[in-house]
């Protein structure tokens, strides 16, 4: 026999135990897995080439080894050529393990020679056996799956233990018929499984299907399903093996993952996540056709005052109360989505290919929103009533009115844009009174711009100290210097002088009015101090504005106090001008606040009287001394009647209510003598003065004297 190297070698990898012999049994090669084999099993020969196969299995024989007595038999047989080959399965008891093995004895005819391979493969013992069948009826358990069989010629299932307690059946009410099975699913999902299945056993492909049933209790599961085709000889399918597995709580966690991901809690409305899709796809829809569509950035007005007064719990039911009205005025193509605290967005998109048709379907949408909202809430004991305002902006495609260029710069999609664009349109809404809409439009973009870059530089301006008070001096009638406004003064080196008026509002906006508000009160009172030594100057009072922020922050009324005591000035002397509106917004806390500056002899000056909601009932409650008259009525007191009664009446009014009342805005000999006929005997304004830097307020005293 030829032993070439490969074919050794690959005999040598085999893991079957190879033994060739001869007719005679005569042991002519044997592998490398024999020989471990041999070791292993205490049946150690160095040489295994010449021994007799068949007289050591006869040896077996007669020592009793009834393996050995059908072994002995069957080779014998093989070897005459009285049958062609012979299979045996034998265990074989080493003293580790009991193994099972499978003989095969084969004649192999080679250049006319005869040879006999015979081969020892193991195989899975009785006990393995058992151990894997338990190993799986444990894992099955453990993974609450079922295992089903499917014979297919006669049309009956055979399903597990775990099976049953899936579909809440049992073996004995469970007939096993397919049918059976096949009622249990969700009428949904019949159709789709029943194909999958009839697509598997067509292709002879595996099974792997997802679908719900409807147990016997009546609940709805959803059910994984894999299984295998096993065939005939033929070819021909005739059973598919598999299993279920139970898969409705991973299903519920993965839908309440998704409903995390892209819902709102609160509201149930889609969140900025899936709202940014649906208008990623809106303006993909809208490029294609050409059709314009809007977004609507909607902010409740004033909803902090719920939440302050009623409660947060209030203040909760009264967002998902304000969404469920919003729904409703919508369209079903709209998209209604809240993207944080009291404001919501809205998609609507397909509006028109007309611009103007467009325009007009987004005000009228937004009308309708505002509309909605006109009713009271109620909201279980507590009822009230809220506006909102909105912004709009509309786009056709990726065009969206693209005129900042900073914009693209930044590599902002459309929809950032977009959102940007109807947030700063709502701004403007809600600036312009509240309770209305207002379309994005590009110079609100400059107006937005400019503030951010305000902010900035303000910032910077009040760090380096680059900030100045101006003084405008307040006379009386006989030309008698009785005190000075301190206005801010703010000169950019690169955009010059900016009026306080931008300013203010900027600050107010980004809360940099409290340390700047801060800053104006330290220095009026540091004034007060040097000028407390000087004569012509030591009786001067200043009167500082004060922004509603500041009153409304929670220790205002310690700092001031701790400044004045700070630079030891008189109180008396510091004046706080505040405006109506201010007032207005928490009277309550306002008079606790002035009440308690009163006692500290620290008064306030009513600042801009007449142009507010000159709500005439709390006057008396204020610790006032002093109200003015706005310039807008000094402006025209010569010619406008009204402005002649408006003033007569403010005048009367603080007499009665013992105030004293500067005007303000003087600006000619003419306006000073009528404002001094109704009984008026402190004026500012440009006759005497414009507001001054320090340096030149001084030397104008010195020239007054
Ligand atoms: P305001 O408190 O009503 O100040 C009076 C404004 O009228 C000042 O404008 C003043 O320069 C101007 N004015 C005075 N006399 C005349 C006149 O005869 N004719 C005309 N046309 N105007 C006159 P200004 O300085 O531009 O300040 C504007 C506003 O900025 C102030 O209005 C005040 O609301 C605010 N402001 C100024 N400084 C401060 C401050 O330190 N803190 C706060 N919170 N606001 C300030
Ligand atoms: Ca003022
Ligand atoms: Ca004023």
């Amino acid at each position: 026999m030829d032993e070439s190297p490969l074919f050794n070698l690959l005999l040598d990898r085999s893991l079957s135990h190879i033994v060739v012999v001869n007719a005679e049994g005569e042991i002519m090669f044997v592998n490398d897995a024999w020989v471990n084999f041999g070791n292993e099993n205490e049946c150690k020969t160095s040489e295994w080439k010449g021994v007799n196969y068949l007289e050591v299995c006869e040896a077996a024989a007669k020592a009793g080894d009834k393996t050995a007595v059908l072994a002995a038999q069957g080779i014998r047989n093989t070897l005459k050529g009285t049958s062609p080959q012979f299979i045996l399965e034998y265990p074989c008891h080493s003293p580790n393990e009991q193994r099972w093995f499978l003989m095969r004895v084969l004649s192999l005819v080679i250049e006319e020679k005869v040879y006999f391979v015979i081969y020892h493969d193991r195989f899975m013992s009785e006990t393995e056996l058992c151990l894997s069948k338990e190993r799986l009826a444990l894992a099955t358990d453990a993974g609450q799956v079922g295992i089903w069989e499917y014979d297919l010629r006669d049309n009956t299932l055979v399903w597990d233990r775990w099976m049953h307690q899936l579909y809440g059946t049992n073996s004995v009410d469970f007939s096993g018929a397919y049918e059976e099975w096949s009622q249990s699913l969700h009428p949904d999902d019949i159709v789709r499984a029943e194909k999958q299945i009839q697509d598997s056993i067509y292709n002879l492909s595996p099974f792997d299907s997802e679908f719900r049933i409807i147990t016997r209790t009546g609940t709805v599961r959803h059910i994984l399903a894999k299984a295998k085709i096993s065939c005939d000889k033929k070819g021909k399918a005739i059973k598919m093996v598999g299993v279920n597995i139970d898969i409705t709580e991973r299903i519920e966690s993965e839908r309440q993952i998704r409903k995390l991901a892209y819902y709102d809690q609160l509201t149930d409305l889609p969140n900025r996540a899936l709202f940014a899709d649906r208008v990623n796809q809106a303006i993909k829809v809208s490029d294609r056709l050409g059709v314009m569509g809007a977004i609507l950035f909607i902010d409740l007005d004033e909803f902090k005052k719920v939440n302050d007064t009623a409660g947060h719990s209030t203040g909760d039911s009264l967002l998902q109360a304000v969404a469920l009205r919003f729904q409703s005025s919508l369209r079903e193509e709209d998209t209604l989505c809240r993207i944080g605290g009291d404001e919501f967005i809205v998609l609507s998109p397909e509006l028109s290919k007309e611009q103007v048709h467009a325009v007009n379907g987004a005000k009228a949408l937004a009308e309708k929103l505002l509309l909605s909202l006109e009713m009271p809430l109620i909201l279980g004991d507590y009822q009230t009533k809220i506006s909102a305002s909105i912004g709009i902006s509309l786009f056709c495609g990726n065009s969206v009115g693209r005129h900042d260029h900073s914009n693209q710069e930044h590599n902002q999609s459309t929809y950032e844009l977009l959102l940007k664009q109807a947030d700063i349109a709502m701004y403007k809404a809600k600036r312009s009174g509240k309770n209305r809409l207002c379309f994005f439009d590009p110079s609100l973009q400059a107006d937005v711009s400019r503030r951010a870059l305000l902010e900035g530089e303000l910032r910077i301006a009040l760090a380096k100290d680059e900030l100045l008070l101006y003084y405008q001096p307040q006379l009386d009638d006989e030309f008698g210097l009785v005190g000075v406004e301190a206005l801010l003064r703010w000169s950019h080196k690169d955009y010059g002088a900016i009026s306080p008026v931008e300013f203010i509002i900027v600050a107010e906006e980004c809360g940099l009015i409290i340390p700047l508000g801060d800053w104006v009160i330290d220095q009026a009172c540091r004034q007060l101090y040097l000028w407390r030594k000087k004569r012509s100057f030591d009786h001067l009072k200043v009167s500082v504005n004060i922004s509603a922020r500041q009153l409304y922050a929670p220790n205002f009324v310690e700092k001031i106090i701790n400044c004045v005591n700070h630079y030891d000035v008189d109180p008396k002397l510091l004046k706080l001008e505040l405006t109506e509106s201010i007032l207005l917004e928490d009277t309550n806390i306002a008079v606790k606040k002035m009440t308690a500056l009163a006692q500290a002899d620290i008064f306030f000056t009513l600042d801009d009287f007449g142009t507010g909601y000159s709500c005439l009932s709390y006057l008396k409650l204020l610790p006032l001394c002093v109200i003015k008259i706005d310039l807008s009525f000094v402006k025209d007191i010569l010619v406008d009647k009204n402005d002649v009664a408006i003033s007569r009446t403010i005048m009367a009014l603080a007499d009665a209510l013992g105030l004293e009342v500067i005007a303000e805005g003087v600006e000619e000999l003419e306006q000073l003598e009528c404002l001094r006929k109704m009984g008026c005997h402190i004026f500012q304004g440009f006759y005497y003065s414009k507001p001054l830097s320090i340096d030149k307020f001084e030397e104008y005293v010195w020239n007054h004297r």
